[in-house]
């Protein structure tokens, strides 16, 4: 479950900054071929626009399931970081790994 939530995490951390540069090799390479081939130059920006909206989309969806995996945890009084116990008078704050969250699931940073 923690390896689960942490590798989720991780994903979603390095998911902007993956797309961005995949974006750039993308652009880097039309212009490396654009003049030789035009067609590839039309067939890559129609490619970026319409890829836009799924990988929007699958973002959404991994973050959304980081915080699924969040509330399920703090249900279970543990914690979705480091898997230990959560106190209960305050569910959303480990005292072991000093992680933190809300009550919608979202990581909130101390
Ligand atoms: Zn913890």
């Amino acid at each position: 479950m923690q390896l689960l939530y942490r590798s989720i995490r991780w994903v979603n951390s390095v998911y902007p900054v993956a797309v961005f540069f995949t974006y750039i090799t993308i652009a880097l390479a039309t212009f490396a071929v654009c003049f030789l081939m035009p067609v590839i130059g039309v067939l890559s920006l129609v490619f970026s626009l319409l890829s836009l909206v799924p990988i929007v989309f699958a973002w959404k969806v991994l973050q959304a399931g980081e915080r699924w995996l969040v509330r399920n945890s703090i249900r279970q009084h543990r914690c979705p970081s480091c898997g230990e116990d959560l106190p209960e008078l305050d569910g959303v704050d480990c005292f072991s790994c000093g992680a933190a969250f809300d009550s919608g699931g979202e990581r909130v940073v101390t």
